[in-house]
């Protein structure tokens, strides 16, 4: 690169490209850091939902994957733990996609093509001396440490099981999710297109059983997890690894200021996992990851011709955005996963009345579905 970049990105995850790939819309010189790896990295079993907003983003930066790899969500269906149900139909919502389930390694691969032919991003190994250091490195980030900064984390009494079934009977673009009276949350998500029968689980568990799911033989475990989402789509299969995450919800104290002299002085922004977790039940995390790098985006294009990427009054004002964003959906996640961790009556028969009663509910419904599809 002839010239030093202005932004340097640490991090090269989704929301670390996609930044990338927004700055270099603009003509914003960008180093992408991207340290090399030792051996190849193990295939990410994950698909994620991702909100209209968050594929109108991806779609406009050419890096959304093909229909194969993108499942678009025509009806969603909650089940509580006793009788409840919620119906969700992108027909009603007058949309074509509740949201869109996402093959991980798929986005990943097109966002890495998309920034290989922008000449306006070097993929270096080493961060360099620019006027704003955006940090997107994830929930464990070794930068916003050293910075000093506090991430103020919640641990949940669950952790997360990831993996990819072959089902019996198609999943008919459906996305299922059973609640149970242990904070428990099953998720089978629709994949490999309209027609497919392919389904990507994530299922929160209680920590001591994660283990053992994990370790159980094959045909166990997916009959464990037949008899917890009610025999829905018949047999299942195991066609991927089984891994854990563990869950949390957390939120930097701060989310930008400046870098010692000695790093370069420059001004520094969080961004994405590194800023923030929330529970992974709502599928929210990487949709609030991308609005974190569209409103930043959109704050330094729009800023007057003589401020720089690193002009204090610009990053507050990306941080006042995003934080409030962020706090309701960590708020709204949080007081759903609680609800549905309290056991003494009357909570586990008021929570299911309550889902019966929303669904007749259509104007409530249509605004929570919005907000959830990033359109409110
Ligand atoms: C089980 C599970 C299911 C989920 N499902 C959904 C979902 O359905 N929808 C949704 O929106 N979200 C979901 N999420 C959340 C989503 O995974 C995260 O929000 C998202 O991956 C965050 O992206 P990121 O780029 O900020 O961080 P990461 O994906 O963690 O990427 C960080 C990158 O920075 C690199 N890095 C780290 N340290 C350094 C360093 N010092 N220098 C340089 N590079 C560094 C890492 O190698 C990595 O490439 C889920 C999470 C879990 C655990």
């Amino acid at each position: 690169m002839a010239l030093p970049p202005e932004v340097c990105i640490r991090g090269a995850g989704i929301v670390g490209h996609t930044l990338a790939l927004l700055l270099a819309r603009e003509r914003v010189r960008v180093a992408l850091v991207a340290p090399p790896r030792e051996g190849p990295r193990p295939e990410d079993v994950r698909a994620y939902a991702l909100n209209a907003r968050s594929q109108r983003l991806l779609e406009s930066l050419r890096a959304w994957p093909d229909a194969d790899h993108a499942t678009a969500v025509r009806e969603m269906l909650v089940h509580g733990d006793d009788g409840g149900r919620v119906h969700f139909e992108a027909g009603q919502q007058a949309v074509d996609a509740l949201a869109w389930i996402v093959d991980v390694p798929a986005l990943e691969a097109r966002l890495a093509e998309a920034v290989r032919f922008s000449p306006q991003v070097d993929v270096v190994a080493e961060p360099v001396k620019a006027a704003l250091t955006v940090i997107c490195e994830g929930k464990a980030s070794a930068t916003r440490e050293a910075l000093g900064v506090a991430y103020d984390v919640t641990r949940y009494p669950q952790q997360a099981i990831a993996t990819r079934l072959r089902a019996e009977l198609p999943h008919g673009a459906v996305a299922r999710q059973w609640f149970n009276d242990r904070g428990e949350v099953l998720a089978l998500l629709p994949l490999g297109g309209e027609a497919g029968h392919e389904v990507a689980l994530v299922w929160s568990v209680e920590q001591f059983r994660t283990s053992g799911l994990v370790a159980q033989d094959e045909a166990a475990f997916c009959d464990g997890v037949r008899a917890a989402c009610a025999d829905a789509l018949g047999a299942l299969t195991l066609t991927s690894p089984r891994v854990a995450w563990p869950l949390q919800r957390a939120t930097a104290e701060r989310w930008v200021g400046r870098l010692p002299v000695d790093q370069g002085g420059g001004a520094w922004a969080l961004a994405g996992d590194a800023a923030h977790t929330v529970h992974p039940l709502a599928g929210q995390g990487l949709n609030l990851g991308l609005a974190d790098v569209a409103e930043l985006a959109r704050v330094l294009k729009e800023r007057d011709y003589w401020r720089s990427a690193g002009d204090a009054r610009l990053l507050r004002r990306y941080e006042r955005a995003r934080r409030a964003d962020v706090l309701a959906m960590g708020l709204a996640t949080d007081g759903l996963q609680q609800l549905f961790s309290q056991t003494a009556q009357p909570l586990p028969q008021l929570r299911n009345w309550g889902m019966r009663g929303f669904d007749r509910l259509p104007l409530v419904k249509r605004w929570v579905a919005r907000q959830a599809m990033g359109l409110a």
